[in-house]
């Protein structure tokens, strides 16, 4: 039997909070996770008609062709929406709270579930607010880092 691979993050320190991460090997979203070791944001365009797909899979969205081309995103967009939470019961987020959960457009036509980082979310004047510009601000995990946005200022 082969051995599982262990899903929760082992590189986080002792006082921080282990992240649910990826199992590989996983072909549909692995180079996704390869290029977040460079800080690359990578996203999907079909070959055939040209539509962005994301999150990362086998087929296009829009017209099903399988032939998709990886591209290196810029990292900047908008706030679509957002959500503060103030209490989880998860074991990997119980230490982050209050942390914001957004809905982000990011500029190359994708939306991307995130982390908005190194905002007060009580602060009125922390720029956190919908259509907000932000830009990628890594959170590094060692094995794969997860592509947060901060406010761009
Ligand atoms: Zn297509």
């Amino acid at each position: 039997m082969a051995d599982t691979p262990d899903v929760t993050d082992t590189t986080a320190a002792p006082e921080e909070p282990r992240r649910v991460l990826p199992r590989f090997p996983e072909p549909d979203t692995e180079p996704f996770w390869e290029a977040t070791k460079e800080h690359e944001l990578r996203f999907q365009v079909c070959d055939a008609c040209e539509g962005v797909v994301f999150y990362p899979r086998a087929h296009c969205t829009h017209c099903t062709s399988t032939e998709l081309s990886w591209r290196t995103s810029a990292g900047t967009g908008t706030i679509y929406s957002f959500s503060v939470v103030r209490r989880s019961l998860h074991p990997s987020f119980l230490d982050l709270v209050p942390y914001v959960v957004s809905w982000v457009d990011v500029d190359e036509g994708f939306r991307l579930m995130t982390h908005i980082v190194d905002v007060d979310p009580d602060d009125p004047h922390s720029g956190l607010e919908i259509g907000a510009r932000v830009i990628v601000s890594w959170i590094d995990r060692g094995t794969v880092n997860l592509p947060g946005f901060r406010i761009d200022r």
